[in-house]
């Protein structure tokens, strides 16, 4: 969970958590840096924007100060659960590198105080290497950046520390960090510890824990250092009053708008932006509105379901909006599934439908797999190698095992497990055997997979864009595995390790993964890695509300395509499947999609296939085609000459009348050959034999004396035959039940005209000489 006050992120997270990512990071490959804001910093902060930016950099924002809890309850609906003094990380932290033979460096504070607190740290933790270094005063720019000299650089430097602690008062430590951390390469974890070096060394006595718990350290620290008063009074008068004064100026306001114009009211509370974790995409993370990097991570299994598709266009949507990045990874890691030539097909689609991503394999010029981008490779089964490796910091941070277990153990184990109504899970037996026992497996050669440990207390909780906030008790879950015996990782590793690599902001993904989130999210914090935002969308339905069946004909995109639907009808429909950016539109090309998306429109609950909309969609398309369009895209749907000009003109009549192309070929049959029919269908049925032998002559005379510039235009037909009826003072029935049977042959058909049109007038008199002889 997180939280934002005057656009500081604060990070909430219990205690555990917080041990369990550092863990991570400490042994982990990248640099990390913690702050601590108190009020003092949030107050600075909201005079000076960059100083926002760099707290808002950290990977860890613990809130210290109990004024913290206050203002998240007065600013926010939530309240904020866990607190995190920089003493005690301090100590987590400490106590951490004397676990892992880490080096800490404390540095700055006042006088002597480094060096004390790093000898009181080494009496409560033995063999703990720590150095104290108090750097004296230490200048600084104009914007408040201390400026370390190129001397004291080097010395900290050469000291190696995996963590540094550096206490120069707020705003100072942390533009410390943010500009020299990547200086100092050894450093995994860096962090603004504020007074704690003082209280550690004794040179402050920390106050008595019911003073803490009161919230009144403040009191105490008060009576030890006057010099302080100033920042007291920051944090217990300036803090609270601003908070209250925001609170009350804010619901004040819209108070008044709601009385006076309801309208405004209106306009005001649409406008007013809910309250977002910091990570969402309207706020945008590390205080930039953000730049998505979406993917999609489909699997080559032979087509691409439409759900895929569906995610695949949200995804592009929202990388398109914020001018991101959308990326295509190929999932291929479990090989039963895998279809020779899938990825190609499915590039081949989304080119198709015009989703163009800026990432993944690509299909060149000569039609050779390529890849671009990056963070290559993008097909799992290249990245073996890089799964291995977080694979072995698992098992080495001992947040994975070795599981030898047979399918045949596994298979008693679930079915004991059903028996006595047990939700069946891997038991742990492996999670239990000793160090020395897996070793002595291991050499003699059992094969063996490798499971995540899934914390046995606790819960795991995360935020979904679309479903809030989802908590699971860890209970629940299985010991995953990640490493199967053919050498593969699974999915669940392999995804998370994808999308932390490729910087991934937003998985956006099928509601049949929600339930392994947890566990991913368990990985996560293993590894220390960042969480994306997660949104889960609902499943698609069939009109009776069952899953989607699996029958490919219903769910493979290229089946839709095969029986004529186009692709933006496709992608129109499938975009707004159980999702519809405006209340009375149904009709979005691609820009206006992209430009209204908005994940939080996407329906809960799951969106049923509605077929008939789908037709409706393609035939509104299909009627929006220019001739040389719908030429095209009835090539290999008709057996005729496309390039034809009557075929032509002959398809843009028939389209208004189908719904997909593969109907078109029955329509345009009776243009394509002098159709048979009954002469008995030629009389109109007010009319005998005689009359409409005598109409079709006659209609026949003066088509003939037409001259072809009529013959251009539909309408220009309609109104030359029209005018002639009224001429003749005639029956418009008498004179076009028969025309139009002659020319198309049909009970039902086009008008007239259109066939005239299309038919030209050789093949129309050619047609009407017919009618004119079978009529007896
Ligand atoms: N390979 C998974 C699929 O085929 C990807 C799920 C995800 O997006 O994380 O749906």
């Amino acid at each position: 969970m997180n939280f934002e006050i005057f656009r500081v992120r604060i990070d909430d997270i219990s205690q555990n958590e917080l041990l369990g990512i550092l863990k991570s990071w400490l042994l982990g490959s990248e640099q990390k840096m913690i702050v601590t804001p108190n009020a003092e910093f949030l107050l600075c902060a909201r005079r000076d924007r960059y100083f926002t930016d760099v707290l808002n950099m950290s990977h860890l924002s613990l809130p210290d100060g109990v004024g913290l809890v206050y203002a998240v309850g007065a600013l926010t609906d939530d309240r904020l659960k866990y607190r995190h003094t920089g003493v005690d990380t301090l100590h987590d932290l400490a106590k951490l590198c004397q676990e892992h033979d880490k080096r800490l460096v404390l540095f700055g504070g006042n006088p002597m105080s480094a060096e004390k607190a790093a000898r009181a740290l080494q009496e409560r933790y033995p063999g703990l290497d720590v150095i104290g270094i108090d750097p004296g005063s230490i200048p600084t720019s104009g914007v408040g950046e201390p400026l370390l000299s190129d001397e004291m650089l080097d010395e900290i430097k050469k000291l190696q520390p995996a963590v540094l602690a550096v206490a120069l008062g707020a705003k100072k430590q942390e533009l410390m960090v943010a500009n020299y951390l990547s200086e100092l390469p050894s450093v995994r974890i860096a962090i603004g510890v504020g007074g704690a070096l003082e209280s550690i060394s004794g040179t402050l006595p920390r106050a008595p824990e019911w003073m803490r718990s009161a919230g009144l350290e403040w009191l105490w620290r008060l009576r030890l250092e006057p010099k302080r008063f100033k920042r007291i009074v920051n944090a217990i008068i300036v803090f609270p009053g601003i908070v209250a004064w925001d609170t009350l100026r804010q619901r004040r306001f819209l108070q008044a708008c709601r009385n006076v114009v309801p309208e405004v009211w209106k306009q005001i509370s649409a406008s007013t932006p809910d309250r977002t974790p910091f990570n969402s995409p309207l706020v945008g993370g590390r205080s930039n509105p953000m730049k998505a990097r979406t993917r999609i991570a489909p699997s080559p299994t032979g087509f691409v379901h439409i759900g895929t598709l569906r995610t695949a266009l949200f995804n592009y949507f929202l990388a398109q909006q914020t001018g991101g990045e959308f990326i295509i990874r190929i999932e291929d890691t479990d090989r039963e599934r895998f279809v020779e030539g899938a990825t190609e097909a499915m590039l081949r689609v989304f080119k198709d439908l015009g989703l163009e991503h800026d990432e993944g394999p690509f299909i060149d010029e000569n039609g050779i797999l390529d890849e671009r981008g990056p963070y290559g490779p993008y097909t799992q089964s290249q990245r073996l190698k890089i799964y291995q490796k977080y694979i072995d910091q698992l098992l080495e941070q001992r947040d994975a095992y070795l599981c030898f277990c047979s399918k045949e153990q596994l298979n008693e184990m679930r079915k004991a497990q059903k028996a006595t109504k047990q939700t069946p899970k891997y038991d742990g037996t492996c999670r239990r055997i000793s160090n020395d026992v897996m070793k002595a497996r291991l050499d003699a050669g059992e094969p063996y997979v490798v499971r995540m440990k899934i914390p046995e207390e606790g819960s795991t909780e995360f935020e979904d864009l679309i479903r809030g906030k989802i908590s699971v008790d860890n209970k629940e879950l299985d010991d995953q595995v990640i490493l199967k015996s053919d050498g593969f990782p699974t999915y669940h590793l392999a995804v998370v390790v994808d999308d932390h690599l490729m910087k991934i902001t937003h998985v956006i993904r099928g509601e049949e993964w929600l339930a392994s989130t947890p566990k991913h999210i368990i990985l996560y914090r293993y590894f220390g890695f960042d969480l994306p935002v997660f949104a889960h969308v609902a499943l698609l339905l069939n009109p009776d509300k069952s899953k989607l069946s699996k029958r490919q004909g219903d769910v493979a995109v290229e089946d839709y395509f095969k029986r004529g639907y186009l692709p933006k009808a496709l992608l129109n429909f499938v975009a707004t499947l159980g999702y519809n950016p405006k209340p009375d539109q149904e009709i979005y090309d691609l820009d206006e999609l992209v430009k209204l998306f908005d994940l939080k429109k996407v329906n809960k609950s799951g969106a049923v296939l509605n077929m008939e909309k789908l037709d409706w969609m393609n035939n509104h398309y299909l009627r929006q085609l220019s001739e040389d369009e719908l030429a095209e895209a009835a090539r290999s749907f008709v057996q005729a000459n496309v390039d034809d000009s009557g075929v032509r003109r002959a398809l843009m009549i028939e389209r208004e009348r189908v719904n997909r192309l593969d109907e078109l070929q029955e329509h345009i049959d009776p243009y394509l050959a002098t159709p048979r029919y009954d002469s008995k269908m030629l009389v109109w049925k007010k009319a005998d034999v005689q009359d409409a032998k005598n109409q079709l002559t006659n209609i026949r005379s003066f088509i003939e004396q037409l001259d072809q510039t009529t013959f251009e235009k539909i309408a220009d037909l309609e109104k030359a035959v029209k005018q002639y009826i009224e001429d003749q003072n005639l029956q418009s029935g008498n004179v076009l039940w028969p025309l139009r049977v002659a020319l198309s042959g049909q009970e039902r058909s086009a008008s007239p005209f259109e066939y005239l049109w299309a038919l030209g007038s050789d093949k129309s008199l050619a047609r009407l000489d017919h009618a004119i002889a079978v009529l007896v």
